[in-house]
């Protein structure tokens, strides 16, 4: 600061002392010419570096900073210092504005300010995707006006926000969004949309599985519970008609059974997230076993074929495959008609290894085969009823297969037969 006074008033002093000096050698008159002379210099000078000033802050560039001597080369790097700090200042709130943008685009929920009169102030790009926003055109607009829902406009027009609003947006009819709104500040509100759509299927199955599990035992038990009123109604019944209620309600127990014993693997199969007992298990032997099965299940209505690579094991769960591998070869006897051939292959392709069930059966209308290993789907109720189906064959398959690392694949012709296969990959083949 000294400085600065130093350079404004040095001149000063050495024009008002040059003024003295010529009064006394020369006269007052040519003393009042001198300072009138260097003062209009002065003020020339000034005027310059004023209209320099003024030109550069029109547009105030550290790089065109003007240089000047004199008091202006201090104003002008007082300047410089002044800009430079400021562009610092103004990189750094970049930086923190950008680093807030990364982490409101990473939130997982979408997030958007709303002003007064519901206006969008800011939205993050999951709030964008949501609700269909476009922040170039949206932006200081009425979310009202985008979002047009009656639901979604009484939710935003109420004064009590605990429960959150669960909606389709009509931009993404099959997206389910759970809405929240929290006011904060001056009549300013954060909109929090959160994509629940995997929750809300999940619930949704969950409730199919309920009812399909309580409509596939009502049958079963309306049969038993019939039998039994029968039966004590009518003590005298004779020994003949008694025996065959009572194989009825054998069969009917026998289905109920299957069905809580298949229930109980897939959600042991679901539930159990633990590594598997694993072993090197003899296919060879396990298929012939299997075979046999399959033989007296069909009881001489089915030719079996057996196409079994000699010396190939494979490292799985021998109870697990097992089961999968029957399942494959049951539902092929269960949907071959009397006559048909099956034939049961384990051969390898390349580097993988095959357990395929061929049959010459019914086969499967195209648009069936996506859904076969949902849990209950059946393509004729009946037939799967008649032959001890509960419908969770494919769906207990599969999970085994996934806990394997194998892929079940499905082909199939209407009227003319299935192959069902499970490709299991190079690291599961011993020798
Ligand atoms: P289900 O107990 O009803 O057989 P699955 O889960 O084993 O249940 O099979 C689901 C459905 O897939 C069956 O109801 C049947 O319609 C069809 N399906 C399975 N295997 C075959 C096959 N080999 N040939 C024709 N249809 C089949």
């Amino acid at each position: 600061m000294q400085e600065f006074w130093w350079k404004l008033t040095t001149p000063m002093i050495l024009v008002a002392f040059a003024a003295l000096i010529i009064w006394g050698v020369f006269s007052f008159a040519l003393a009042v010419v001198f300072t009138l002379f260097v003062l209009l210099l002065v003020m020339g000078l000034h005027a310059r570096q004023l209209y320099r000033l003024g030109q550069w802050l029109s547009n105030p560039l550290l790089q065109t900073i003007p240089s000047a001597g004199g008091i202006w080369n201090e104003v002008y790097s007082r300047l410089y210092k002044m800009v430079k700090r400021h562009n610092q200042t103004k990189q750094e709130l970049a930086a923190e504005l950008q680093h807030i943008e990364q982490a409101t685009a990473a939130l997982p929920e979408g997030v958007a300010i709303l002003g007064t009169g519901h206006r969008i102030e800011w939205c993050n790009p999951l709030a964008q995707a949501h609700f269909g926003l476009d922040p170039q055109f949206d932006i200081r607009q009425d979310i009202t006006y985008l979002v047009r829902q009656p639901e979604f406009i009484t939710y935003l027009q109420q004064r009590d926000f605990r429960d959150p609003l669960v909606m389709r947006p009509s931009r993404h009819q099959e997206m389910v969004l759970s809405i929240k709104l929290v006011p904060y500040g001056e009549d300013k509100h954060l909109l929090i949309s959160r994509d629940i759509t995997q929750l809300e299927r999940i619930e949704a199955m969950r409730r199919d599985f309920v009812a399909n599990v309580s409509h596939e035992l009502r049958t079963p038990l309306t049969v038993v519970n019939g039998f039994v009123e029968n039966l004590r109604d009518m003590p005298d019944i004779d020994r003949a008609d008694a025996q065959r209620a009572l194989q009825l309600v054998a069969e009917q127990t026998a289905r109920m059974e299957n069905l809580v014993s298949d229930l109980l693997s897939l959600s042991r199969l679901e539930n159990d997230q633990s590594p598997m007992r694993e072993e090197d298990i003899d296919v060879a032997v396990l298929l012939h076993g299997i075979a046999e099965d399959g033989r007296a299940l069909s009881a001489g209505r089915h030719t079996l074929h057996e196409v079994v690579a000699a010396g190939i094991k494979l490292r799985g769960n021998p109870d697990a495959i097992r089961s999968a591998f029957g399942n494959l070869l049951t539902n092929a006897i269960r949907y071959t008609p009397a006559g048909g051939d099956i034939w049961l292959r384990w051969e390898l392709r390349g580097e993988q290894v095959i357990y395929a069930v061929q049959d010459s059966g019914i086969g499967i209308a195209p648009q069936h085969i996506p859904r076969l290993t949902e849990r209950f789907y059946r393509v004729d109720r009946s037939r799967s009823r008649e032959t001890g189906g509960t419908g969770l064959g494919l769906a207990i398959v599969k999970h085994i297969a996934m806990r394997h690392q194998a892929q079940l694949e499905i082909t199939s012709e209407e009227g003319k037969g299935s192959t069902f296969s499970l490709t299991f990959p190079a690291r599961r083949v011993t020798r």
